[in-house]
Order: structure tokens, then C-alpha cells, then sequence
């Protein structure tokens, strides 16, 4: 039996983006199931940090990130983002959520301004425009990509110099309240930690169960992803990350030469390895070939990842009112990346009973907001017995 200060359960970007901050003032130890950190939702997604998703809340956590993605922490270590531009864009009859977005957009990001009609081309050669296409636009040149594994790999390395350890190809299988401590149970160790941090991504309810806690009622959300070449001679380098701001899909420059794109497909999952299917490839492919004027000839790569939301679709960091030492650190939905250096800070205070981070107050971001007190216990430990 190992006995640690604090037990990060999951080596994806919210676990991991934590750990690096906690393990400034406790002894820390992050386990991971898979033998690679990032295996799952954090290594899926389209890595892009921008406005248009979320809530009021989801905002300002992105806000706040992306000041450090403006200006990386110094050190020898490769870029974590690039900024590239995002751009919205509507049919005729959605304009009034084109507004919307742009009241939002604006609030973080002055210099976004809207495009109309045939301009729209002139950022997207291939889009369709007129009644059959887009009527309008919002392009937003101060957004960022971000390098998934680049973040991995930072957090890792600052984890490890605060003295803290990251063991890969260790499943939480039982976990059980002793006196002061928890008692966490893998296959090679056991561990007795003063605290745990609930990381687990989509199998974040899962462990809750294990630990006897109130799950929260997460629901992971399959996503798909296909790659693409576009047709001979055209250069992709500089268009902007493109999204519609009703149903339909997104597109953005992969850094080969291909496009990225996704039907933005929400299918109830299992927490699980997740797949694609042949339906949302095929859709993925059916939406951009209907909103532009390129024709996919062949899918060169294709996956699926979990986007898991609380019932509120806001995400959630700390304590389990009802398990002391239980922290939660789920619900990091479509917006895990983007919103990870916000949410880490936020995580080192709450379960450290710091200070409220001045970063986090100047965007009016407050403790509650974050609490999983906020979802009320209506999910009990029998509704979702089954998911376990
Ligand atoms: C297709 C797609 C596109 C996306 N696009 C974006 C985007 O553009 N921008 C953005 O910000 N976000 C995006 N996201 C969302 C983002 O990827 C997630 O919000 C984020 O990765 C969640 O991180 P996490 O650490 O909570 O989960 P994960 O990365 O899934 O990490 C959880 C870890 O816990 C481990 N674990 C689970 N159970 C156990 C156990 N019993 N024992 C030990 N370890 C365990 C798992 O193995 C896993 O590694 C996208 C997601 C998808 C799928």
C-alpha cells in the first residue's frame, strides 16, 4: 500500500492540467488506465479554442485560457497553439443566432467583425453562397489552435519537476472510504491518498459509483472526425476554422495539406472506446460537400472521440458534498482543451482551500459556478447502477 497526499485518477488534459498545479503543494500521484496519457478524449479532439461553444461560463474559462495560449509559459518546449481565425458562418434564416454569437465573440475578442454575401468566398473559396448557401459571417481573427499533445507533454513535464509521478497502465478498479483516506485499488498497487481527483473523463460517473459517491449524471456525446484531401491545386493553409452556427458541420486545416471535418455528431454513448460509424462518416462527408463546392473523393483517416457534459453542460470542479476528499473534475464537454488552463487553476484552489485566483475573479468567475453542490444530488447512486 502507497500512501500519497493527492491521487489524480486519469491522464487526460483535465487530470493531467491539474496535477501540474496541485503538485506545487501536495505530493501528488496521477494513475491512467491506458498506457499512454491523452488516449482518449484529450488525443480525439479537433483542438480549437473559440467562442462559438459553450455557455456563459464556458466563455470566461476560455477567455481566461486563452491569454496564457496568447502568451505560453517560457521554456523549451514546442508551441501549444498557433492562432488561426475562426469563422461562423449562416444561413438566411440564422441570423438571429449569428447575433447572438457575435454579441458573444465581441465581449472576448474586439477585433471579430462580420462578412456578408459573396465576401464570404473570399476567406472560403469553396463556400456556396446565395439562397442555397450562406448569407452571412463572423470571422474572428484572434482565435487559436491548440497541439493537444504539445499540452500533454507540457503538464506532464511540469508535474514531474514539482516531484510528482505519472503510472500509465494502471485501472482504478476499486476504490473504498478508510477513516481519513481512500483507498484506490490497480492491478500492481494499491494507494491510501488524503484526496482524490475524479478525472476520469467519460468514465468520471463510473468511479463515483465504485467510491460509493453520488455520480453526477454525465453523458458522454460520441463526436467524429474525418480527414480529407481537397481537390488538386487548392491550398487550405490559411482558411480559418470554419463552423456553422446552426446543425451542419465544421472544417479547419490540418497542417498536411488536408481538412479536418465533423458533422458534429452528438450520439449517446457508453463511456467507452469509441469508434466512428459508417452513418457519421458518411455524414461528415454528405455536410461539407453540400455546404461548398468540393466533392470528397476519398477519406484518408477517421475517428471518434467522448465529449462527456453534466446535466447543466457546464463543467465541474470540487468537492463531493457527499464523500469528504472525493474531488470531481468532469464535464469538460467540447471545450476540455480550450477551457484546461482555466479549469486547472480553478482546480489547485478548490481542492487545496487556496485563494480564489484573481484570473478567475477578474472574468467574474466564482466558486459555485463550478461546485457539483449545483446539480443537486437527482442523480442517486441506483439511477445509474447500470453504467457501471
Ligand atoms: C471529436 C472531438 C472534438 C473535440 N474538439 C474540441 C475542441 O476543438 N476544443 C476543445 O477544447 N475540446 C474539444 N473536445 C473536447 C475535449 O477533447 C475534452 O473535453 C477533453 O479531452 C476531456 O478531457 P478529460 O481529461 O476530462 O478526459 P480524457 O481525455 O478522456 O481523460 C480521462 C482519462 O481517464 C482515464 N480513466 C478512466 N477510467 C479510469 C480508471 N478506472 N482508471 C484509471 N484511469 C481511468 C481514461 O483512460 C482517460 O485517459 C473534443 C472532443 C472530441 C471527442
Amino acid at each position: 500500500m502507497r500512501t500519497i497526499d493527492t491521487l489524480v485518477i486519469g491522464a487526460g488534459i483535465a487530470g493531467l492540467s491539474a496535477a501540474a498545479r496541485i503538485a506545487r503543494h501536495s505530493e501528488t500521484l496521477v494513475i491512467e488506465r491506458e498506457s499512454a496519457a491523452g488516449y482518449h478524449s484529450s488525443g480525439r479532439s479537433a483542438t480549437f479554442c473559440h467562442f462559438g461553444i459553450g455557455d456563459g461560463l464556458v466563455h470566461k474559462l476560455t477567455a481566461m485560457s486563452k491569454a496564457v495560449f496568447a502568451a505560453p509559459p517560457e521554456g523549451d518546449h514546442p508551441p501549444l497553439a498557433k492562432r488561426m481565425a475562426a469563422f461562423f458562418v449562416a444561413r438566411a434564416e440564422e441570423e438571429q443566432q449569428l447575433d447572438r454569437l457575435t454579441e458573444t465573440t465581441l465581449a472576448h475578442s474586439p477585433d471579430a467583425e462580420r462578412i456578408a454575401g459573396t465576401d464570404l468566398q473570399s476567406i472560403v473559396p469553396v463556400l456556396k453562397t446565395g439562397p442555397d448557401g450562406f448569407a452571412s459571417g463572423l470571422y474572428d481573427p484572434d482565435a487559436y489552435k491548440l497541439d493537444s499533445d504539445a499540452m500533454l507533454q507540457a503538464n506532464i513535464r511540469v508535474l514531474r519537476s514539482a516531484g510528482a509521478q505519472l503510472v500509465t497502465d494502471a485501472p482504478v478498479e476499486a476504490i473504498r472510504r478508510d477513516g481519513e483516506r481512500w483507498i484506490v485499488d490497480t492491478p500492481g498497487e494499491s494507494y491510501a491518498a488524503r484526496r482524490i481527483v475524479n478525472a476520469a473523463g467519460s468514465w468520471a460517473d463510473t468511479l463515483a459509483s465504485m467510491a460509493d459517491v453520488n455520480p453526477l449524471g454525465l453523458t458522454p456525446l460520441k463526436r467524429t472526425i474525418i480527414a480529407f484531401r481537397p481537390p488538386e491545386g487548392t491550398d487550405v493553409s490559411d482558411w480559418p476554422f470554419t463552423k456553422t452556427v446552426g446543425a451542419g458541420f465544421y472544417m479547419l486545416p490540418e497542417g498536411s495539406g488536408r481538412l479536418l471535418a465533423s458533422p458534429m455528431d452528438e450520439t449517446p454513448s457508453e463511456p467507452c472506446d469509441a469508434q466512428p460509424d459508417e452513418e457519421a462518416i458518411a455524414l461528415a462527408a454528405w455536410q461539407v460537400e453540400q455546404a461548398t463546392t468540393m466533392p470528397i473523393k476519398r477519406i484518408d483517416h477517421k475517428w471518434s472521440g467522448l465529449r462527456t457534459f453534466a446535466p447543466d453542460k457546464s463543467p465541474v470542479a470540487g468537492y463531493a458534498p457527499d464523500a469528504p476528499g472525493f474531488f470531481w473534475l468532469a464535464g469538460q464537454g467540447g471545450f476540455g482543451l480550450q477551457t484546461s488552463p482555466a479549469m486547472a487553476m480553478a482546480a489547485e484552489a478548490l481542492a487545496l482551500d487556496l485563494d480564489w485566483p484573481g484570473e478567475l475573479a477578474a472574468q467574474d468567475i466564482r466558486r459555485e459556478m463550478l461546485s457539483p453542490a449545483r446539480l443537486g444530488n437527482q442523480f442517486s447512486r441506483s439511477s445509474t447502477s447500470a453504467k457501471v
